[in-house]
């Protein structure tokens, strides 16, 4: 614009032939400067700098140089008119430079330089001497005020980026400090070696902070690893990230320090200087081992049972109600097995829980080496576990893996020097036929595995949807077993026990029979532990302890009355006050009652039944240790308490009688340690008179059979004295 101003002026002057070509430089000059411009927007004034710092300088000398011409030819050709409109066109040059903001200031002082030494000799060629003066000051002025005003620019950015980097330190800074003990700055060069360690730093690093400085990063933290080049793929992705000078906030990254796996959590930004030169990085790290491993094991423990490092009921209900949804999808048969241990509580109790739990570590070991591809097995707790099969194929899968559990649970187990037998049950639903959803399959699974325990265990059960209708029927045993006492259908029925040598009646064994209005005969193999269950042995026992007793002071003097006595009965505070009672309203001799009791009685509270024994004992009474060899045989059991008898169980008479070598060497150990301790033996369930001489002729005391007499009624019993007597008579 000021150059078509110029132009305007001196046009009608000098004619256009002079200022045309002139324009058309000045044009050209213009352009040129404008392109220079241009590159060093684009390149962010960054590379190549120096040369197109020349380029501006020599755009600026050039640009001057014309209106120099200008200011110096165009008056001169006008014959010295315009003159004073040419020099402050110039004069405005001059001024507006001062405030260009160029990339490269050096340009703006030549410009005003040339400007200015043109305006001088222009004021010279015209001999204005006191304008020479004021031209020169004029352009010293212009020329401090654009240095001026550049340094002052120049300044305030650098500080600005100054404040802008310290923002950025302190933050870090403070975040080392206060946020987290664990977190650290780190920095490296643009070679990727660690650049001014921090003690913290080289802490994590596990090497002293001399010798890690200089080192390259990932040689640091990628361990052995580092020489194989397999790096694992967080540590992989940290490279890449380095190399290409990319940002990266919270990383978890796989070190190796001192060839111990720990993970790191990275953040990095790629750093320049004031060139823009890349300097290399700096960011923050710590060591999230700890949190990570916390939170994996809390994952962990949320689907593993602790004990056993087997699923837990969690994970097991999921894989169940997957492979329900897969069977129905794929109209395939899943499977759910649950296994019970058999007389497991028997080990916990009598040795205590720490072997129990090494016995169930043992067990699940030996489960989980028996399940095959799609199976899954896990602990629902206590001595239950459960297998989730997710294609059964056909029920044959089933039956065998319930039948492979079996026998390998039932195996003898080593357990802190003793050698312990478990048993397993097992009940087995299969999805989706026998229920759609995983409650329904547990429901069901449970049922079959009531019934196989109620089979007397080592046996498996299938589901049948009559299961639901014995479980249903034991409901209703257990209602009418509550009136049975109240509407006198209990009866006591007394097997006789017989000197094996003379063959003569010792004493009577009170058994239990219930005939039930609703349910008719029901066997006490049923009942009882049914009645053990509720508790309602309790006063069934109490009412059989009174109602025996009593039958007994009917008998001879020397014949005994022998009553079974449950657990729970046993453990009843008021044990001790009902024997006494029951003596004392009957007038019975306490030498003539006999308590038989299972070894079961140790494996609850073994010091409350001791105690609850031996105040019986103090009485008078006499305890009988029933069905020896068939629960948990300790012998240790016979040296706690002075039993009078031990009553060997029917199983042993039985396997002696078919030849068994066992049950003879049992018998006969049995036998030989009753004598040493002082004891008396029973064998139960003679038969034949076969059995009965083998049994005397294995130094047994008495005997106990179907072969001297079953069960019978009161005045079946009392019949058989009367007998003697008339026949004596
Ligand atoms: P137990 O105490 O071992 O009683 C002996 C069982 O063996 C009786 O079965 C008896 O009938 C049977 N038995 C006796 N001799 C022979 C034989 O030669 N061959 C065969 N095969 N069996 C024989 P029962 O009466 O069915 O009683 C079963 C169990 O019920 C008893 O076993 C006992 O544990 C329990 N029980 C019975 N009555 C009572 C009671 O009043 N209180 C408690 N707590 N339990 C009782
Ligand atoms: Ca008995
Ligand atoms: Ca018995």
């Amino acid at each position: 614009m000021v150059a078509a101003f110029a132009a305007s002026i001196f046009a009608p002057l000098i004619g256009f032939m002079v200022v045309l070509p002139w324009a058309g430089v000045l044009a050209a000059i213009l352009l040129r400067t404008r392109q220079t411009d241009m590159q060093l927007v684009e390149t962010g004034a960054r590379l190549g700098h120096a040369s197109l710092e020349r380029a501006q300088s020599i755009n600026a000398l050039a640009g001057a140089a014309c209106w120099t011409a200008a200011l110096l030819m165009f008056p001169w050709l006008a014959d010295g008119a315009e003159a004073t409109s040419m020099l402050l066109i110039i004069v405005a040059l001059m001024c507006a430079s001062t405030f260009v903001y160029s990339t490269s200031p050096l340009s703006v002082l030549i410009y005003i330089a040339v400007l200015g030494a043109g305006m001088i000799a222009s004021q010279v060629l015209a001999g204005e001497w006191h304008a020479v003066g004021g031209a020169i000051l004029f352009t010293i002025a212009n020329l401090v005020a654009t240095i001026e005003i550049r340094t002052t620019f120049v300044k305030s950015r650098l500080a600005e980026a100054a404040v802008a980097e310290k923002e950025a330190v302190v933050s870090l800074l403070l975040r080392e400090f206060e946020e987290n003990e664990a977190d650290w700055l780190w920095e490296v060069d643009p070679a990727r070696r660690l650049h001014s360690v921090s003690p913290r730093f080289a802490f994590a690093l596990g090497s002293p902070q001399a010798e890690v400085e200089g080192k390259p990063l990932l040689e640091m933290i990628a361990g052995n690893r580092w020489s194989s080049g397999q790096f694992p793929p967080s540590l992989h992705d940290l490279a890449e990230r380095l190399k290409n000078r990319e940002n990266f906030s919270n990383m978890l990254v796989q070190v190796s320090i001192l060839g111990e796996e720990r993970w790191w959590e990275l953040s990095g930004t790629p750093m320049r200087d004031e060139h823009g030169r890349f300097t290399g990085f700096r960011g923050v790290g710590s060591d999230v081992t700890e949190q990570r491993k916390s939170s994996e094991k809390i994952a962990y423990l949320a689907r593993y049972d602790t004990l056993t490092q087997l699923p837990n009921r969690l994970q097991l209900t999921e894989a169940l109600g997957e492979a329900l949804r897969y069977a129905v999808q794929w109209r395939t048969r899943c499977a759910l097995l649950m296994v019970d241990l058999d007389r497991f509580k028997a080990v916990n109790d009598s040795l205590g829980h720490m072997t129990g739990d090494k016995l169930l570590a043992q067990v699940s070991s030996r489960l989980q080496s028996l399940m095959g591809e799609n199976q899954m097995v896990g602990r629902l707790g206590g001595d239950e576990f459960a297998v989730v099969i997710r294609d059964a194929g056909s029920p044959q899968v089933v039956s065998d893996l319930a039948r492979r559990v079996i026998d390998r649970l039932s195996e003898p187990y080593q357990v802190d020097h003793h050698t312990l037998y478990v048993g397993a049950s097992v009940g087995s639903a299969e999805g989706p036929r026998d229920g759609g959803t995983v409650e329904e399959m547990m429901r069901n699974a449970d049922l079959a595995l009531y019934q196989a325990k109620d089979m007397g265990g080592g046996e498996h059960c299938r589901f049948e949807p009559e299961l639901h209708a014995s479980a249903e029927e034991r409901r209703q045993l257990e209602v009418s077993l509550r009136t049975a006492l109240g509407r006198d259908e209990m009866v006591l029925h007394y097997q006789p026990v017989v000197d094996a040598n003379t063959e003569e009646l010792v004493s009577f064994e009170a058994l239990v029979r219930w005939n039930s209005a609703e349910h008719g005969f029901v066997s006490p193999g049923k009942f009882i532990p049914l009645a053990e269950d509720t508790r309602l042995i309790v006063p069934i026992g109490r009412w059989v302890m009174r109602k025996a007793c009593e039958e007994a002071r009917n008998w001879p003097e020397h014949v005994k009355v022998n009553v079974n006595v449950s657990p729970e009965q046993l453990l009843e505070p008021g044990f001790h006050a009902e024997v006494v009672q029951a003596l004392a309203a009957t007038g019975l001799r306490p030498e003539r009652l006999e308590v038989e009791v299972t070894e079961s009685i140790f494996l609850r509270d073994a010091s409350v039944a001791r105690n609850a024994l031996e105040q019986v004992m103090a009485l008078g009474c006499s305890v009988a240790l029933d069905d020896f060899g068939t629960g948990y045989s300790s012998l240790g059991y016979l040296r706690k308490l002075k039993f009078s008898t031990i009553k060997v169980d029917r199983s042993f008479v039985q396997g002696a009688a078919q030849g068994s070598k066992e049950s003879l060497a049992i018998i006969n150990a049995v036998v030989a340690m009753a004598q040493s301790l002082d004891m008396t033996t029973t064998a139960e369930g003679v038969e034949t008179g076969e059995e009965a001489a083998l049994i005397r002729n294995l130094g047994c005391d008495k005997i106990q059979g179907f072969y001297f007499g079953r069960p019978m009624t009161a005045e079946d019993a009392a019949k058989l004295f009367r007998s003697v007597r008339e026949r004596r008579a």
